[in-house]
């Protein structure tokens, strides 16, 4: 089979297709014939080797993937050949043409997702339920600001936190951004790339703030996110790309949290959780995954380049 491979870490450049042998199922494990593959910003980390997990080299990039079931190893009865299914985490990596994966973090994909929303699951939509109902304790009838509402995890949080009951605000940087996050169900979307746009999520919660905040980029908004929570608010930090300063009164005088996560730390049993509810939103179609642009496997490295613009517009996925 055809699988990307690095084998050293750097620029997009290094991402290779090379043929590599195919892969067999051990006990309780199962290989996935992949029909889509989700690039998530954490690949590019990973592969530029500044994230503090360093796989060894060689390796093959990519969490999430999407397809059928090609072989099932011994002991394993959830799943049969040909099964539709997405995997939450792989053994092998899923930039590939084939995936090995832990059966148990291997998820049903009903027949009316397509292999790309597949693809878009896991990353995306499970950090966006574990920073809403783990670390915030979102409830019904709160307010929420998704802070980077137009990639992949904003839209997860988006669609997550309307089906949930809250009222939801939204911010993007393009035209088409803003016009697909309020198409995915935001009450009132911002663009924060204007400079008063914290004037204008404030006057959105009639000046009262917000209860959630959950931020995408916190080395540039975590200071001024402070002085938008309502009494009691907590801001969730899901991106961060430097450093950021605040002033610890604004959370002080609100009784405030800052929360922060990687799912990275969610257990197993935490990650069958959070996909057992996924797939009841996949199911009842509260939950549509977005797939803003599709390349092949072989231009994985144009992939990694692409999901660092700005003008985000749900996933970026790969096709091998
Ligand atoms: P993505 O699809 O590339 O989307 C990036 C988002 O950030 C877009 O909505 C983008 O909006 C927005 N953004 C750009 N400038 C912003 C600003 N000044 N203020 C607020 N938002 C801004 O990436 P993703 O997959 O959604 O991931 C988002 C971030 O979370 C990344 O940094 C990623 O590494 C991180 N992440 C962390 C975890 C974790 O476990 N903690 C898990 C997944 C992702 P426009 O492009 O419209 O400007």
């Amino acid at each position: 089979m055809k699988a990307i491979c690095v084998r050293e870490f750097g620029g997009p450049e290094v991402l290779k297709l090379e043929q590599v042998p195919d892969l067999k199922p051990g006990a309780g494990q199962l290989v996935v014939r992949v029909h889509a593959v989700g690039v998530n910003p954490v690949d590019t980390y990973i592969r530029a080797g500044v994230y503090p997990r360093k796989p060894q080299l060689p390796y093959t990039p990519g969490t999430d993937a999407a397809g059928t079931v090609e072989s099932v190893g011994a002991g394993v009865t959830t799943f049969r050949a040909d099964d539709r299914v997405y995997t939450a985490t792989t053994l092998s990596g899923a930039y590939a043409e084939q995936a090995l994966c832990d059966a148990a973090l291997v998820f049903p994909l009903p027949a009316h997702v397509s292999f790309a929303q597949g693809a878009a699951m896991h990353i995306p939509y499970a950090t966006a339920f574990r920073a809403l109902f783990h670390r915030a304790q979102a409830q019904g009838g709160e307010t929420v600001l998704i802070h980077g509402a137009s990639g992949g995890v904003g839209i997860a949080a988006v669609q997550l936190a309307r089906a949930a009951g809250l009222h939801v605000i939204g911010t993007a940087g393009s035209d088409r951004g803003k016009q697909l996050v309020a198409a995915e169900g935001a009450h009132q979307v911002l663009d924060h790339n204007h400079s008063s746009h914290f004037e204008e999520a404030l006057a959105a919660t009639a000046g009262r703030g917000y209860d959630i905040i959950v931020e995408m980029l916190a080395n540039i908004n975590l200071g001024r996110d402070l002085g938008i929570l309502a009494p009691k608010g907590r801001v969730v930090v899901v991106g961060n790309r430097g450093t950021a300063e605040i002033n610890a009164r604004d959370i002080m005088t609100r009784d405030g949290s800052i929360l922060a996560m990687s799912l990275w730390n969610a257990t197993p049993r935490e990650l069958t959780s959070i996909h057992s509810a996924l797939v009841a939103g996949l199911e009842n179609r509260s939950l549509r995954p977005i797939i803003g642009h599709e390349f092949p496997l072989a231009e994985a490295s144009r992939a990694h380049v692409a999901v660092m613009q700005s003008g985000a517009y749900g996933k970026i996925v790969l096709v091998p």
